[in-house]
């Protein structure tokens, strides 16, 4: 896999992006160049590129800068009736302009992210067959097995830093969508490059179709995928190892995301290959840095120390495991050992309380959380019991944080945490208004999906909201800026304390325990420094270390204009 003692020099973007010279040298011309969207400018190109590169009469006689291009595209996006009909104009933006596209999402990131990704992401997978239009990343499916290196050499591209995968088995909280699952890997990466700069042409969004067990896909005639139910057992984890193995060796550089697996697929890949690949699963490490976050600002507004909290989750899933290990690590840096700071946790799931003595077979990946104590079955008592300081949702159950439970929370510590951490907003475990009421005030609400800010006693009070989009594209870009060998838990943890600190006094006063999204890449480039010098401390950065490692990360980021061509 990737081979742990090359050094690699520092390539500066200039040096990237030929910028010392005048124009890039292109090998395209005429509707080849027109039709690569990597490349396409539209109306954008200039007089000198239509003469030398065989456009003259191909496209429309006026040269348009870029931000009238851009106007063009609002003018027409406002003109949609909602959401999903955006998301496929942008999409065929996407196919036919990238550099124009990523200017449009990176200037209006907030409005957009909910299109390109959740939550109408969502409703594209559903339809994805329906809607589809043009090929863009790689399926791997069942068909193709003992054939995935050789199927690689057809992608166009040589270098490739973020390659998403998806088996499809979960998809955010709709289940299994089988090869419908592509939209979230293309989503996930549309967010790398505008959020943390990494290159369109460097980024490739992969499914491995291993079949699935949703009916209606089954017996729809425009599903897309192999048609017949998932893979199990030895079958599957070769099929996935057969994927991995042929990706390094093509793209021995690439770090491979692992994106909605569901969880007894996703705890057991990422055992398997965090310490041998650059890897990474955002589900658990991405979600768990980002309410670590959270909680680290949270306490910023109560003045307690981390491993004073007794943290009870609802739901032992990916997202709340990956949480709790998260926290642990926060705690062991304050001098705990994960054992002391796994007693802090208590967790429940459809039975109750997660206990040793609950007499049914635990999953694997709770049995490390398991609790040698009295097994009690509803939230409200294990509240009593407990009496938390934070409040964990990751359960998929709308109103399971009732008035009762929350006013039992509140009846114990001065400033609870409420973290509704559950996607989208209609599932939360309880609204930001109803966190903020039944607590008088006190309580500090925070939600996976997007609430309004609620006028509550005359104060404006804006619940931030914990999105995984803080930290896994200035992960990425880090670990892959400075070549590291793993993508390790530290990482997670550093980005999250780098995300803590950036949140403003004036956020915390409104109870916003998250930055503005709007300075999305300058959190993405603090984050990616950060993780690049633990790779440095921990000996896993390839690249040697450049005498500037801010301004070097900062060169290695894309921006959206137009380069000029020469051929
Ligand atoms: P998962 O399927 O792995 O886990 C769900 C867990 O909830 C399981 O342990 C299940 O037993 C438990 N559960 C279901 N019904 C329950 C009930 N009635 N009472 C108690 N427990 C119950 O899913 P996941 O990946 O862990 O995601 C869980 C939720 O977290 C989803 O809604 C997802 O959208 C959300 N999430 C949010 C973020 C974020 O905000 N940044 C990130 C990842 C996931």
């Amino acid at each position: 896999m990737s081979d742990n003692k090359s050094v690699v020099k520092p390539t500066y973007r200039y040096e990237v992006d030929n910028l010392n010279q005048s124009s890039w040298k292109i090998n395209k011309r005429g509707g080849s160049l027109i039709h690569d969207p990597l490349l396409n400018k539209g109306t954008g190109f200039s007089e000198q590129e239509r003469e030398e590169l065989g456009l003259l009469g191909l496209v429309p006689p006026k040269v348009v800068s870029i931000d009238d291009q851009v106007k063009r595209i609002q003018e027409n996006f406002n003109r949609l009736p909602g959401p999903f009909e955006k998301y496929i104009f942008l999409e065929a933006l996407h196919d036919r302009n990238e550099t124009l596209y990523f200017k449009v999402l990176i200037d209006n990131l907030e409005e957009l992210t909910p299109i390109v990704y959740t939550p109408t992401v969502g409703k594209a997978c559903e339809h994805y067959g329906h809607i589809y239009r043009r090929a863009r990343g790689m399926y791997f499916s069942t068909r193709n097995r003992g054939h995935f290196r050789e199927m690689m050499n057809n992608w166009a591209q040589d270098e490739i830093d973020i390659i998403v995968v998806t088996d499809g088995s979960r998809i955010l909280g709709l289940g299994d969508l089988g090869c419908n699952g592509m939209g979230i890997s293309i989503g996930k990466l549309a967010l790398y490059v505008s959020c943390a700069g990494i290159y369109p042409s460097k980024t490739l969004p992969a499914v491995l179709d291993v079949g699935t067990n949703n009916e209606e896909l089954l017996v729809d005639p425009l599903y897309l995928g192999v048609n017949h139910r998932r893979l199990t057992g030895d079958d599957y984890y070769e099929m996935v190892d057969e994927f991995v193995t042929a990706a390094l060796d093509k793209w021995p550089d690439a770090l491979i995301q692992f994106e909605d697996f569901t969880n007894d697929h996703a705890f057991p890949l990422l055992e398997k290959y965090r310490h041998k690949i650059v890897c990474f699963n955002d589900d658990i490490q991405g979600t768990g840095s980002v309410a670590l976050a959270g909680v680290l600002s949270g306490l910023r507004i109560t003045g307690e120390k981390l491993i004073d909290q007794r943290i009870v989750f609802l739901g032992a899933g990916s997202a709340a495991i990956g949480i709790a290990n998260m926290i642990a690590a926060g705690m062991v840096e304050e001098g705990y050992t994960v054992e002391k700071a796994r007693e802090r946790f208590w967790f429940i799931d459809t039975k109750g309380l997660v206990t040793n003595n609950r007499g049914d077979k635990l999953a694997d990946h709770k049995i490390p959380f398991a609790r040698d104590e009295e097994y009690v079955k509803a939230l409200v008592d294990v509240v009593k019991k407990v009496k938390p300081t934070i409040l964990m949702g990751l359960s998929g159950q709308p109103g399971s944080f009732s008035k009762e439970v929350i006013e039992e929370l509140n009846r114990h510590v001065d400033k609870p945490l409420i973290f509704a951490l559950s996607n989208p907003t209609s599932k939360a475990e309880c609204t930001a208004e109803q966190a903020y009421t039944w607590t008088d005030g006190n309580g500090i609400f925070s939600s996976g999906s997007p609430f309004d800010p609620v006028n509550y006693k005359g104060k404006l009070l804006s619940p931030g909201q914990g999105n995984n989009m803080y930290i896994f594209p200035g992960v990425g870009l880090g670990a892959s800026v400075c070549k590291s060998t793993e993508v390790t838990d530290s990482m997670f943890y550093i980005a999250a304390k780098t995300l803590a600190e950036m949140v403003t006094d004036e956020s915390l006063d409104c109870g916003n325990l998250y930055p503005k999204l709007s300075n999305i890449r300058e959190i993405s480039l603090k984050i990616a420094v950060a993780v690049c010098q633990v790779a440095y401390s921990e000996g896993l950065a390839r690249l040697e270390k450049p005498e500037n490692l801010e301004d070097f990360v900062e060169n290695s980021m894309f921006s959206p204009y137009y380069i000029p061509y020469s051929k």
